[in-house]
């Protein structure tokens, strides 16, 4: 097994790792329903892109009921 030759200091293990930080997400507010969604994504909580309905949100179907 490979081992280090040196020991990494923590500065050099801290600015190794300065460049991991995630950067926020920038959600935009959907026109249909005003709920934050991710840009050019379908909006999750009405099903709306560009001003109309792309999915049918499955909200009055009970999984449980129709098996089969
Ligand atoms: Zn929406």
């Amino acid at each position: 097994m490979a081992v280090p030759q040196n020991k990494v200091s923590k500065s050099r293990r801290n600015m190794r790792r300065a460049h991991d930080g995630l950067t926020a997400a920038n959600p935009n507010e959907c026109s249909n329903c005003g709920e934050l969604k991710r840009p050019h994504h379908v909006c999750p909580s009405c099903g709306h892109y560009d001003g109309r309905e792309v999915v049918a949100l499955a909200a009055g179907v009970d999984l449980d009921d129709d098996a089969a």
